[in-house]
């Protein structure tokens, strides 16, 4: 595609970069099979191919307003475009680009930049997101019906309990507690300590835990974003260079978003080098688990808990794991169900079931129609957004499928 970026934009990286990506795309638009948004709404413009022309118009000094934010917002980051792109067009590094932009030449209303505000001093600390579980115990009735929904699956994880093990081996991994699953879910990180003790690693636990950044990110807040990352860096460090093989996480936005520290932080001249040390130390979970001998985790009595996988788009679009648990599950003696239009999104994708509910709950329904279309014993899934949201819309219980790992062990 050949461009003509504003010249003072050309001249800076961010320009430069946007200017490559929109040059490497072909305009072919096999893309707009595969994407969620194109599919429900059938228009152009909410397909990755029309989102590609309105950030090259944006960038080449056409005005960009309403509409233009309208069909960005409505962008899921799914990147099934990217996994179907035969040009290997990185979208979502554009898109990012193409949001801060217009946010920057053409900022939202006061209101919604303060609410965009408040998701992201709320939801990205753990602690402060602990204290308010409980007032939704008694504010649950007021809530907007998808609000109260999340809620109330929220609600009866908080209470979980699982006890950590205590670090005895010499083999050391650090875990990012992250902020959301810490507070609602901080027995999905206590199974996974669990189940990497059974197979001869400890698993460290720092003391407080914030955002991996990837929330600040996609609500367009990269200095915040950044911010997080440094901080992160700060608190493992010290293990890291006590000899912690990898750092961990069990939500795959996250681990996608560790394993792009080195990209966002390439010009921070502090830190670098080591964001780049510790994104080649950053695993998902199923990664970790993977390269282990998982004999001790079977067990031979799970035939009748028929699982439905849900693979999330960061696992399975982002990391390029898809099949790894799938695989993993299988191996510990779980039986997997067929899911049709396994590579579509649920909904969640961060905050993006609260700020687009009605095209949220659409995808959510969708996706409940395939992952019950076998009527499975449990759903499993590998990301917190994706699990308190599938919740959110069935009686089914939806786990994480470490959980599923933890449970297999115990049942030898
Ligand atoms: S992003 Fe890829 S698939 Fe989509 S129009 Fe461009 S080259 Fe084609
Ligand atoms: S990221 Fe997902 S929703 Fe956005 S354009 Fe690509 S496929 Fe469509």
């Amino acid at each position: 595609m050949q461009t003509n970026l504003i010249p003072q934009l050309k001249e800076t990286p961010p320009g430069q970069e946007a200017d490559a990506i929109l040059r490497s795309c072909v305009h072919c638009g096999f893309c707009n099979a595969t994407c969620p948004t194109y599919q429900l709404l059938g228009d152009e413009l909410d397909g990755p191919r029309g989102r590609i022309y309105l950030i090259k118009q944006m960038l080449e000094g056409e005005a960009a307003g309403d509409a233009t934010r309208m069909h960005l917002d409505r962008c899921l980051s799914c990147r099934a475009c990217e996994t179907t792109c035969p040009s290997g067009v990185q979208y979502s590094r554009l898109l990012d680009l193409g949001r801060e932009h217009l946010e920057k030449h053409h900022p939202r209303p006061a209101r919604e930049r303060l609410f965009r505000k408040m998701l992201r001093v709320v939801l990205s600390d753990s602690r402060r997101l602990a204290r308010l579980i409980p007032l939704a115990r008694w504010f649950r009735k007021l809530l907007p019906t998808n609000i109260a929904q999340s809620a109330a699956s929220i609600l009866d994880s908080a209470d979980i309990k699982i006890e950590w093990p205590a670090p005895h081996h010499p083999r050391k991994m650090i875990i990012l507690d992250g902020c959301v699953q810490a507070a609602t879910h901080s027995h999905i990180n206590a199974a996974t300590a669990n189940v990497l003790d059974r197979l001869g690693i400890s698993l460290l636990r720092p003391q407080d835990s914030e955002c991996c950044g990837a929330l600040s990110l996609h609500l367009s807040a990269p200095e915040e974003a950044m911010q997080h990352m440094r901080r992160n860096i700060d608190r493992w460090w010290p293990q890291i260079e006590a000899g912690a093989e990898a750092i961990v996480s069990t939500a795959s936005a996250c681990s996608s978003t560790l394993k792009d520290y080195a990209y966002h932080m390439k010009d921070d001249p502090h830190y670098a080098t080591k964001a780049a040390r510790l994104a080649s130390l950053s695993r998902d979970i199923s990664e970790v688990i993977a390269a282990e001998d998982l004999s001790p985790l079977h067990s031979s009595k799970l035939i009748n808990n028929p699982i439905a996988f849900h693979s999330p788009c960061s696992l399975q679009h982002g990391l390029k794991l898809e099949g790894k648990v799938e695989t993993i599950l299988r191996a510990c003696g779980y039986v997997l169900l067929p899911v049709s239009n396994a590579h579509l999104c649920c909904g969640a994708a961060g905050t993006y079931s609260i700020l687009q509910p009605t095209l949220s709950n659409q995808l959510l329904s969708n996706k409940l129609d395939s992952l019950e279309a076998e009527s499975p014993h449990t759903i499993a899934t590998a990301n917190i957004g994706c699990l308190i949201h599938l919740q959110s819309g069935t009686n089914r219980q939806v786990k994480h499928w470490i959980e599923l790992l933890a449970q297999a062990s115990e049942s030898k």
